[in-house]
C-alpha cells in the first residue's frame, strides 16, 4: 500500500534553500546550504539547499521538503540576527582540505 502525502497548500510560495545562501553567509564562513541537515520533526537527511524556505517574514523560515516542520527561521534585524534552528537534529558541514 503506497503512503498518501497531503498536497503542500502553500507549493507555490516558497523558495529553495538556496535562498538562505546570502544571509546565512553573514553568520557562517562556510556555504551552509551545502551542509546536510536533519529534520528532528521526521529525521530526513537533506542539504540545507532543499530546504522550502518561506521569505514572507518576519524573516525567513526553512520548513522540511518532507514533513513540512520548520527546520531553522532566521530573522535579521539592523545589526543582530537571531538563528533558530531547533528543528534541525544536526548539521553536516563539509570542510575543504
Ligand atoms: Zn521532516
Amino acid at each position: 500500500m503506497d503512503a498518501i502525502v497531503p498536497a503542500d497548500p502553500y507549493a507555490d510560495s516558497y523558495l529553495d534553500g538556496n535562498a538562505l545562501a546570502g544571509p546565512l553567509s553573514e553568520l557562517f564562513a562556510v556555504d551552509v546550504t551545502a551542509a546536510v541537515s536533519r529534520c528532528a520533526h521526521c529525521g530526513s537527511t537533506g542539504p540545507v539547499a532543499l530546504l522550502r524556505v518561506y521569505p514572507r517574514g518576519p524573516g525567513l523560515t526553512a520548513r522540511c521538503p518532507d514533513c513540512s516542520g520548520v527546520v531553522l527561521r532566521l530573522v535579521r534585524g539592523p545589526d543582530t540576527a537571531w538563528l533558530d534552528m531547533r528543528g534541525a537534529v544536526r548539521l553536516a558541514v563539509p570542510l575543504a582540505d
